[in-house]
C-alpha cells in the first residue's frame, strides 16, 4: 500500500528543470542575485501584482528580516497562537516577546476585537497570519495599526496567489512574508519572499538580505538571507505550472466538501477571496473524535497532520504562559487532511469514508 502523506512536494517535469541547469552551467553564476533570481523575482511580482518583492531563502528568515526593516528590535508584537512555530520562534529570535490574542473561532485568524486591550506602550507591532490562506480582518487591523502608531507584518506562509477584494493577499500590512517551502502551493525548494508596498522598506530589505554593504560601503547591520540560482531555477519552473495546480487542488477539495459536508465543520471563508486550496482543514466535535480518526486513518497508511498543534502559546521555552483558549480548543480538534496535486479521486473517497464511518461507530459509545 502506497502511504498517503497530508501533502507532497511538486515537481516538474525534470527536462525543464534541466533545461535551466544548463543556463546556470552556461552563464557560471551560482547566486548573488544572478540572473535567473531576478528572472523569478520579476515573474513573481507580475504573477502578484506587486510592486516590491524579495525572494530570500526561506520564509521564517524573512519574518525575522521583516523586523530588521521596520527597524523593531526590541518590545511586544502582537500575535496569534493558531500558527507553524516560525511565526512564534521568530518574534523569540528577534528578542521581542510574543504576545497572543486569541483567534475568531470561525476564521481561525487572529481576533481583531482582541486585539486593542493588548496593546501597550510596548508594542511595536502586530504580526498576524492568513492562516490556512484565510484572510485576516485586514482593513480592521489596519486601523488598529493607524491609531496607535504600531506597524502591521503578516506572515502570509499559506497566501501564495490568494486574492481578497480583487488584490493580491500579499499586498497588505508594512510588509507580507510568504513561504515557498517545498510543502506549500508553490515552492522552490526552500525559499521565501518579503513584499511590501514601501520603496524605502524595500531598500533597506535590499540591503539588510545581503550582509549590509553596497560595495565597499558597510551601511548597516545584514545577514545572509540571498537565494541561489538553483532555487531560483524551481521556481521558473513551478511558476508555470501554478494556476494548473490550484485547479487541480479545488478540484480535490471540492470533492471533499461534496462528500464531508455534512458530517465535520470547516472553518469560515469570506466570498471575496479567490483562494489557492493550500490546505483542507476539518474541526472536529472533540478530541478523542480527532484521535480516532487519526487512529483510522494511520491504520490504512494514511497520514493526516494536526495543523496546528500545540497552540503556540502553549510552547514550552515561552518565559510566561498566556491563556488562549479558542486557540487551544481549535488545535485539540483540527485536522488537515491529505491534499495535493496527484492525490487520486478515489483516495479522496477512501478518506471520506474512513472518517465518517469513524464519527459514525463513535455515536454508538
Ligand atoms: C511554512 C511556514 C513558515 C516558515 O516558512 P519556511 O520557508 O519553512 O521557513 C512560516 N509561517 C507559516 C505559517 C508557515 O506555514
Amino acid at each position: 500500500m502506497t502511504k498517503i502523506f497530508v501533502t507532497k512536494s511538486f515537481l516538474p517535469p525534470i527536462k525543464e528543470f534541466k533545461k535551466l541547469l544548463e543556463k546556470i552551467w552556461s552563464n557560471n553564476l551560482l547566486t548573488n542575485q544572478g540572473p535567473l533570481l531576478k528572472e523569478l523575482e520579476t515573474k513573481l511580482k507580475n504573477y502578484l501584482d506587486l510592486e516590491n518583492l524579495h525572494f530570500v531563502t526561506n520564509g521564517t528568515i524573512a519574518l525575522q528580516l521583516s523586523f530588521r526593516a521596520l527597524d523593531i528590535t526590541e518590545g511586544e508584537i502582537i500575535t496569534t497562537p493558531f500558527s507553524y512555530v516560525a511565526t512564534t520562534s521568530s518574534i523569540l529570535w528577534e528578542r521581542c516577546t510574543p504576545i497572543f490574542v486569541d483567534i475568531d473561532s470561525e476564521t481561525l485568524c487572529i481576533d481583531v476585537n482582541k486585539i486593542e486591550k493588548l496593546i501597550t506602550p510596548k508594542t511595536k507591532a502586530i504580526l498576524a497570519v492568513h492562516v490556512f490562506g484565510y484572510p485576516c480582518d485586514v482593513e480592521k487591523i489596519q486601523k488598529i495599526a493607524n491609531k496607535h502608531k504600531i506597524k502591521v507584518i503578516y506572515d502570509a506562509a499559506h497566501a501564495f496567489g490568494c486574492k481578497y477584494k480583487n488584490k493580491s493577499l500579499l499586498s497588505y500590512g508594512d510588509i507580507s512574508v510568504c513561504s515557498f517551502h517545498a510543502t506549500k502551493v508553490f515552492n522552490t525548494i526552500e525559499g521565501g519572499c518579503l513584499t511590501t508596498n514601501e520603496k524605502t522598506i524595500s531598500d533597506k530589505i535590499e540591503l539588510l538580505k545581503r550582509f549590509g554593504h553596497n560595495q565597499d560601503n558597510h551601511l548597516t547591520l545584514g545577514i545572509n538571507a540571498k537565494a541561489s540560482e538553483f532555487q531560483a531555477a524551481m521556481g521558473l519552473c513551478n511558476i508555470q505550472h501554478v494556476d494548473g495546480l490550484i485547479k487541480s487542488r479545488k478540484k480535490i477539495s471540492d470533492t471533499y466538501d461534496k462528500l464531508l459536508k455534512k458530517y465535520i465543520k470547516r472553518p469560515f471563508v469570506p466570498k471575496n477571496l479567490e483562494y489557492n486550496y493550500s490546505y483542507y482543514p476539518v474541526i472536529f466535535e472533540n478530541e478523542s473524535q480527532t484521535l480516532s480518526v487519526i487512529e483510522a486513518l494511520n491504520k490504512e497508511d494514511i497520514y493526516p497532520r494536526r495543523y496546528f498543534y500545540p497552540s503556540l502559546n502553549d510552547l514550552p521555552y515561552l518565559k510566561n504562559h498566556q491563556n488562549c483558549p479558542i486557540s487551544e480548543y481549535v488545535s485539540k480538534r483540527i485536522l488537515c487532511l491529505p491534499l495535493y496535486v496527484d492525490l487520486k479521486i478515489n483516495d479522496v473517497k477512501k478518506i471520506c469514508n474512513i472518517i465518517i464511518s469513524t464519527l459514525k461507530n463513535g455515536e454508538n459509545y
